[in-house]
C-alpha cells in the first residue's frame, strides 16, 4: 500500500477495528474517518481481517459438535439388525 495518512497510524486503525479505541481518541478517529479515504480503506481491510479471524475462531469452537455430527452419521451406516 502506497497510500498514507498523516494523522493516524495503521496500528491505530487496527485498534479501532478491534474496538480498542476509547473515548476522545475514538471520537477523533471517527470524525477523521468521514473525510479520509486512506483510513476508510485501511479500516475495511482491517475489518475483513478481524471478521475472518473471528469466523476462524468460531469454526474452531464448533469442531467438537462437528465431530459429534460426523459420528452420528457413521451411525447411519450401521448395518440394519437381522430380522
Ligand atoms: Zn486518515
Amino acid at each position: 500500500m502506497s497510500a498514507n495518512c498523516a494523522q493516524f497510524s495503521e496500528e491505530l486503525v487496527e485498534s479501532y477495528s478491534l474496538g480498542r479505541l476509547a473515548g476522545e481518541e475514538c471520537a477523533r478517529f471517527e470524525e477523521h474517518l468521514l473525510v479520509c479515504p486512506v483510513c476508510q480503506g485501511r479500516l475495511s481491510e482491517s475489518d475483513a481481517y478481524v471478521s475472518a479471524a473471528k469466523a476462524a475462531a468460531v469454526s474452531y469452537a464448533r469442531k467438537p459438535s462437528a465431530r459429534a455430527a460426523a459420528s452420528g452419521r457413521t451411525g447411519f451406516f450401521r448395518p440394519p439388525p437381522n430380522c
